[in-house]
């Protein structure tokens, strides 16, 4: 790590992206057309749209190429220094640079195939822009099936990080002005943790303009307005101008099919509605967005068997689930507190008083849409695994630890 390197607060660096200029990688610009007719030459409208290399990562990509590159942090023994894959898309024609990330977290394997199945069927020659894809951030964690880092630390934590801080931190740093910086968006793609799966999300700050109009874009699906905790990698680039989500879809340590399929095609028409690669699945279905939600905790521990599924439709009194205590053989019910539908829910499993078991969200009609009311998402504070075992996502000073993304 270079010491030299830019004091991380606050990020300031990245120029957010000029409305008009993305507008123009669709409509030619008449006023050049005019001037290029001075030289005759038939071509220069076609032309003008034509992308220029990119670099990055201390590398150059060619227009209309598809490239692997490589991050590493450097801060390893050098000879053991494993670098993190990073996947270019870099499109024959101008346009925006979408960055998509995911297993910050290394136990979250959806977005792992997520970036994957985006990444590899696009044809750079006919992408509007560049696809920036990192399907596995935290290589070390994938490793050990961990959420955490090598530290015990939670990489999502301590963004946009301090390249003097903590190891996590640091790493942070490094991601954050390496690669992050050069994106004019990010989604970054997350699951539920700890034994919970959430319904396919998106979760962003939606009074901010950019990223209320960067969220419509993904099709049907769903939209929960959170301003995102601190450290987090989407709450770091919001605040330096980009236009962030993060994206929950189904639980950890294992492969959903329809978490994958419905991020995957939230994704791909995100890109087809900003002109950057056309899809033919269309997701034309009405969007819902919730303004406000709450978890449901379990008031004695037990056996939870649920008895909603996710996206389900939800009432006020609604038995959600039961706990239930296997040698008394008692029971108490896990009861809606309101109307609304299942974001997220816990796997059925031994639960203790307090847990957070469900996820409703009350979805905003259009009406409220016109006038946003943003109401305060009531997440549990991040929890610690039922058994800590070896792995404790404690740091002493860097980590508020306040009201964290269940999941992000
Ligand atoms: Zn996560």
């Amino acid at each position: 790590m270079d010491p030299e390197e830019p004091a991380p607060l606050p990020v300031e660096a990245h120029v957010p992206i000029n409305k008009t200029e993305q507008s123009d990688l669709t409509v030619d610009n008449t006023d050049n057309n005019g001037a290029g007719e001075e030289d005759n030459d038939q071509d220069n409208t076609v032309d003008e749209d034509i992308a220029q290399p990119i670099n990055l990562l201390n590398s150059t990509v060619a227009p209309g190429t598809f490239r692997t590159l490589h991050w590493s942090p450097g801060l390893s023994m050098s000879s053991l220094n494993t670098p993190v894959p990073v996947l270019v898309a870099h499109g024959a024609h101008i346009g925006p640079v979408m960055c998509l990330t995911s297993a910050i977290h290394g136990d979250e394997l959806n977005g792992i195939e997520i970036v994957r199945r985006v990444l590899h069927k696009i044809e750079p020659e006919n992408l509007n822009g560049t696809v920036i894809g990192m399907p596995i951030v935290n290589l070390d964690g994938f490793r050990r099936a961990s959420r955490y880092m090598s530290d015990r630390r939670d990489l999502n934590r301590y963004f946009p990080g301090n390249p003097n801080g903590s190891y996590a931190s640091r790493v942070a740093q490094s991601l954050f002005h390496k690669v992050i910086l050069n994106c004019d968006y990010l989604v970054d793609i997350h699951t539920g943790s700890f034994l919970r799966t959430n319904l396919t999300q998106l979760r962003g700050d939606l009074n901010n303009p950019g990223i209320l109009e960067f969220s419509r874009h993904f099709g049907g699906m769903s939209v929960l307005h959170h301003s995102g905790g601190s450290g987090t990698l989407r709450r770091a680039a919001s605040d330096s101008g980009i236009p962030a989500v993060t994206m929950e879809t189904g639980g950890p340590h294992a492969l959903d099919k329809k978490a994958v399929d419905d991020g995957s095609k939230g994704v791909q028409n995100m890109l087809h509605n900003l002109g950057m690669y056309q899809t033919v699945r269309l997701w034309l279905i009405p969007q819902p967005v919730f303004y406000h939600s709450t978890w449901v905790r379990s008031q004695q521990g037990g056996i939870m068997l649920s008895k909603v599924d996710l996206d389900q439709k939800v009432s006020k009194g609604q038995i959600l689930g039961r706990v239930v205590d296997p040698i008394t053989n008692t029971s108490s019910d896990i009861v809606s507190p309101l109307n609304g539908i299942v974001l997220g829910k816990a796997f059925d499993q031994v639960v203790s008083p307090g847990f957070a078991t469900f996820h409703i969200g009350i979805i905003t009609t259009e009406d409220q849409l016109t006038t946003p009311i943003p109401v305060q998402v009531d997440e549990p504070a991040l929890q610690t695994p039922p058994e800590p075992k070896v792995e404790v996502p404690m740091s002493p000073s860097e980590t508020a630890d306040q009201l964290q993304d269940m999941g992000s």
